[in-house]
């Protein structure tokens, strides 16, 4: 069990003033970022370090994003309440806990069974209820679709064509695409045929695995 005393949350709020001076503007991702408890996500062996702009090994050799890197696809994934937001890769569910935070209907799947169980302990720990699936991002949720948003927080080879299926006409998936090195995208449907690409920099996240396990 975590609590959050005064020392997490005075660190949260230099780790906030900090994602300011890196260019994060929106007030409403500030805001979610300076009232989720990362540090529940991680092991309480990394309590001192859960506020550092820096990823952190999680379970099954995985990392919880930096922070900086959380706040820019949040800030670009320009949530609205009740948008109903696909993210692949729940890992430590720190990502989603910041979409459920600004009130998004989060859907999130983890392809490993030990992150996907332990996400859901710390989700019920917290008392939030996004809906997860122990599964393969790369085919998306079918009965669930259309999305207005997803969000990929591991790094993918390609765009998987079945994610751009399942998103709205006028919606929008934040992706970061590549080996070793990561470009991050934002693909806008703009029409069932058509996409537009924008691209906003390198980044270095884990690898979007196939499911095997
Ligand atoms: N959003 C997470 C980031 C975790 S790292 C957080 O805030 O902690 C990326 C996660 O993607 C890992 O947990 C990894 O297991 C998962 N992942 C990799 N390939 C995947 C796939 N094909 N489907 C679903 N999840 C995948």
């Amino acid at each position: 069990m975590h609590v959050d005393n005064y020392q997490n949350k005075g660190k949260r709020r230099l780790m906030v003033e900090y994602l300011k001076e890196k260019g994060i503007s929106d007030e409403k991702v500030l805001d979610a970022m300076n009232n989720v408890p990362r540090h529940f996500f991680l092991d309480s062996s990394l309590d001192s370090i859960a506020y550092e702009d820096r990823a952190l090994q999680i379970l099954c050799n995985q990392t919880i994003s930096q922070p900086s890197t959380v706040a820019f696809q949040t800030q670009l994934l320009n949530v609205k309440q009740r948008e109903k937001i696909l993210e692949i890769g729940t890992g430590s569910g720190y990502q989603t806990s910041v979409l459920y935070y600004l009130k998004a209907r989060v859907y999130t799947i983890e392809r490993m069974k030990q992150l996907y169980d332990k996400a859901k302990k710390v989700f019920e720990e917290m008392n939030i209820h996004p809906q997860c699936f122990f599964g393969d991002g790369y085919l998306g949720l079918p009965g669930y679709q259309p999305f207005d948003k997803i969000i990929v927080t591991c790094g993918a080879p390609f765009v998987p064509e079945e994610l751009v299926n399942q998103l709205k006409v006028g919606g929008i998936m934040i992706i970061p695409v590549g080996q070793g090195t990561q470009t991050m995208h934002k693909i806008t449907k703009i029409s069932e045929t058509e996409t537009k690409t924008e691209t906003f920099g390198n980044f270095r996240f884990v690898p979007m695995l196939e499911n095997k396990g």
